[in-house]
């Protein structure tokens, strides 16, 4: 794994994906093929997650994936993710209520694109 999502808000976000597609394969009774418990697809999904966080411009100060300005995503895994959170997210509170917590104040937080950060970061003059 990436050491970058070892820390911080990546971790966190990382591990929110995995409970949540957990939560999502043991709800619709995918059949269980992998080691982790996960069917085929959602293992396949977690993957193109795990890549699209190594890859995050933002880092550790990554927003939530929901809210973030760049949406690197392609559509069908985002279509996918979509239906991921709307099933697990209610469900998840439940089982993980600090997890949930700590993922909604990073939701609250707000970043910039990073073109916009660039900008403002270049001297006045
Ligand atoms: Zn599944």
């Amino acid at each position: 794994m990436d050491p970058r999502l070892e820390s911080g808000h990546l971790r966190r976000e990382w591990r929110t994906m995995q409970v949540m597609v957990g939560i999502y394969c043991r709800g619709h009774e995918h059949p269980q093929a992998t080691g982790a418990g996960l069917c085929a697809d959602c293992q396949g999904f977690l993957d193109y997650a795990e890549r699209r966080l190594e890859k995050c411009p933002y880092g550790p100060e990554k927003p939530t994936c929901a809210k973030c300005p760049i949406h690197c995503y392609k559509p069908q895994p985002r279509e996918l993710a979509r239906n991921i959170m709307r099933y697990a997210g209610p469900r998840m509170v439940l089982r993980h209520p600090w997890l949930t917590l700590t993922h909604f104040m990073d939701k609250a937080r707000r970043v910039e694109h990073p073109m916009v950060t660039r900008r403002n970061q270049r001297p006045p003059f």
